[in-house]
């Protein structure tokens, strides 16, 4: 009887996953391991919203593979570590894992290197749509512009969707700890594990999008990204769908898949971009804890941005918009840092994402790979845009639901009871227009 093992990382589901299926056809038997990372805590990027969204991951994939004859094996350590033993006691010839982008996951990869030598395979493609560095420019190592990436992405041949495995067996007398539990810190998270993602992606109408992704009451985005971070569903498969299903919805779904791929292949190429401006532009940032706090808890007096910073709080999730322009006020109108903005966004996203995270953060910042690096946006002229009636803010902050049409926008005008405007409005625009591209 052959063994083999396939060490789950941020590829917890069944349905094409590259990782699980070639465990499976390497062996007779294969143990799904998953390992609890102690220093994933020790840096700080085991939020509670991700620790509990992860052990219903966790719960959820165990019970699919113990419908098909197997069990999720869960040990606490360091993964290459644990790997070894696991392999060692089951007598497996192959240990199988994802590629990860991150600085943190390339050391765990070159960890399991030393450990196992020949019998760790890598797979590549299991976390996007297209492996980190399919498609470069010539002669660079990755693409620092979104539009030429788009335009080779689009072109670049992809791998097969694979089915789920429909039986696998894992062998006996292979012990673990108990599935972990967590609380999060925000009352409304999604619930989380393959299952759930796949029914939402059932439910959700990918055709309204084209109208719909930028309206911030409709809340007509997919809210797939907590599963695509951890995941469920795989990235490849969904652009597949996509595309079959095409239209203009379809169209700019996809997009943001490339979008997210974007990310990954910069932070792959340059990890240190999670924490150092990727283009520095020399930039003084005013430190003020007050504004910052007062940014955090969502009350600057500009409720669309209250409204934005609320829904995180209360959901561990925004919406797009939303987190574009609380990210701009943060580091555009009040000229903070934007790893303050950054690493409170991580601390509650339930879909906190090193690449999505921090490179999304830069592109608003400038200092990232925004062409247009002078960017700002307008909180007002935002809000008036994408919550034309108000609902959006109406929803997050109660308060101010009283006040009719666009006057919820500007507070000042008729609640004086609501935080006053951390920046005066006639002082905003005066920022605004020192600023060389207006939005
Ligand atoms: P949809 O609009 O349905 O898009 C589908 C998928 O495409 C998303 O699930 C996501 O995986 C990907 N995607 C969409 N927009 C982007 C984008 N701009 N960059 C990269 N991928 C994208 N996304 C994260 O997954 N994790 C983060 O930590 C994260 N932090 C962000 C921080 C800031 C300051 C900004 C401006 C954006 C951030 N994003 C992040 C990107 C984006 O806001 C979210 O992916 C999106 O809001 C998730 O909602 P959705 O699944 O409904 O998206």
């Amino acid at each position: 009887m052959t063994v083999s093992v396939a060490l789950f990382t941020q590829d917890l589901r069944l349905h094409d996953n590259p990782v699980l299926h070639a465990a499976s056809r390497a062996a007779d038997q294969v143990v799904p391991l998953f390992v609890l990372d102690p220093a994933v805590e020790a840096v700080g990027f085991a939020a509670s919203n991700r620790q509990a969204f992860l052990a219903e991951c966790l719960a959820d994939l165990d019970a699919s593979l113990r419908r098909i004859g197997a069990r999720l094996v869960v040990r606490r350590g360091d993964p290459a570590g644990q790997a070894a033993r696991v392999a060692a006691e089951a007598g497996a010839d192959t240990v199988h894992v994802a590629a990860g982008v991150s600085a943190f996951a390339r050391r765990r990869e070159a960890r399991l290197r030393e450990r196992l030598g020949g019998r760790l395979h890598v797979h590549d493609g299991v976390l996007t749509v297209l492996p980190p560095g399919l498609v470069t420019p010539a002669g660079r190592d990755h693409y620092a512009v979104f539009t030429p990436y788009h335009r080779a992405w689009q072109q670049a041949p992809r791998r097969s969707v694979l089915g789920a495995p429909r039986k696998l067996s894992t062998p006996d007398g292979i012990d673990g700890v108990a599935l972990p539990t967590a609380k999060p810190v925000s009352p409304a998270l999604p619930e989380g594990g393959e299952t759930a993602a796949r029914e939402l992606r059932r439910r959700w109408d990918i055709d309204s999008y084209a109208d719909l992704h930028d309206a911030l009451a409709a809340d007509g985005t997919s809210r797939l990204s907590p599963y695509l971070h951890f995941g469920c569903l795989s990235a490849n498969e969904l652009a597949a769908l996509a595309s079959k299903h095409g239209g203009e919805g379809a169209a700019g779904f996809v997009r943001q898949l490339a979008w997210r791929d974007f990310h990954h292949q910069v932070l792959a190429a340059r990890p240190d971009a999670a924490h150092q401006d990727y283009r520095t532009r020399e930039d003084r940032w005013h430190r003020d804890e007050r504004e910052a706090t007062a940014w955090r808890e969502g009350r600057t007096g500009y409720p669309i941005v209250d409204a934005g910073m609320r829904q995180l709080a209360h959901e561990g999730w925004m919406h797009n918009r939303a987190r574009l322009l609380t990210a701009s006020f943060l580091v555009k109108t009040l000229h903070q840092d934007w790893r303050i903005g950054a690493a409170h966004f991580l601390e509650l996203l339930v879909d906190g994402d090193l690449a999505n995270n921090q490179l999304n953060w830069q592109w608003v910042a400038g200092t990232g790979t925004d062409t247009r690096p002078n960017r700002v946006l307008n909180p007002l002229r935002q809000a008036d845009r994408y919550d034309p009636d108000g609902a959006y803010v109406r929803r997050w902050v109660p308060e101010l639901a009283h006040l009719p049409g666009l006057s919820i926008h500007r507070p000042w005008l008729l609640a004086p009871d609501y935080p006053a405007p951390l920046i005066a409005p006639e002082d905003l625009s005066a920022r605004l227009r020192t600023a060389r591209a207006l939005d």
